[in-house]
């Protein structure tokens, strides 16, 4: 899959790109990233990229030019390209969008903003989509193109180890993930719950599917309510509601 970011900082995303598992699903082929920077899409000696907003106000805005300018060299076939521009007021990111990327034929390519704004013509006539990564404001769009390749990549086949990390995690089946424990078996006097040292796995399912169950019902009740229970469901949050 082929993931393309546009930005004025190159080497903010590039450092995360070289570590760990991203670094190595590109190694081994299955994504590539390219960094643009966008000011060598600028035509002035200074290499703006941005400018006094009209009808005054604080901060600048990033110009229109260099943003047509390099998808129109680099991405000419509408057919080949899905262009998201990053921005707080774009349709909220979450896991079943990133699921829905990860099957996507075409290059998705990042437009990263700075500064006050992008001027809206980018959104109204360049970008195929807006997207945000959450409902709070960064100083720009490079930490959003990093979380959403980073969600995506991991459900891509061959990216992770083992693929059912991905199946099991929050979100992945409409709950939160239930506690996970490691060696030692008593650390500091705190003990691991007895059910996951008995070796009886359907006892463990059904303590894992419980806590979350209970988490996602404390937590996130409006992703409690999305959930549709299986008759086993039933009857655990019966139980858990008994136990409140
Ligand atoms: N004035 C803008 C607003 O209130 O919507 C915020 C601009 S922000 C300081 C600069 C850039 O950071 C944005 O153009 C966008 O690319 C990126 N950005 C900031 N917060 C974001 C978020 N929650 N999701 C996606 N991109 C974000």
């Amino acid at each position: 899959m082929k993931f393309s970011i546009v930005t004025i900082f190159p080497e903010m995303v590039q450092a995360y790109l070289g570590a760990s598992i991203i670094k190595r699903a590109i190694q081994k082929g299955i994504i590539s990233v390219a960094v643009h920077n966008l000011r060598d899409y600028t035509t002035d000696k200074h290499k703006t990229v941005d400018d006094y907003p009209y009808g005054g106000g604080a901060g600048m805005v990033m110009k229109p030019e260099p943003f047509f300018t390099i998808v129109e060299e680099r991405w000419p076939s509408k057919e080949e390209r899905k262009i998201i521009l990053l921005s707080p007021k774009g349709r909220l990111f979450g896991q079943e969008r990133a699921l829905e990327m990860s099957r996507e034929q075409v290059e998705i390519v990042f437009l990263c903003g700075r500064y006050e704004a992008i001027d809206e013509r980018v959104s109204e006539h360049l970008a195929d989509e807006e997207i945000s990564i959450g409902d709070y404001v960064l100083t720009g769009g490079e930490l959003p193109s990093l979380v959403i390749i980073d969600a995506v990549a991991r459900l891509i086949p061959g990216v992770l180890g083992d693929s059912r990390s991905s199946e099991e995690d929050s979100f992945s089946c409409g709950l939160l993930d239930y506690p996970h424990y490691t060696r030692p078996e008593n650390f500091r006097g705190i003990g691991v719950p007895d059910v996951l040292l008995s070796g009886n796995h359907r006892e463990i399912e059904r303590w894992r599917k419980k806590q979350s169950l209970k988490l996602t019902m404390e937590r996130r009740p409006a992703l409690a309510e999305r959930h549709v229970p299986t008759p086993e469901d039933e009857d655990i949050i019966k139980e858990i509601k008994e136990e409140l």
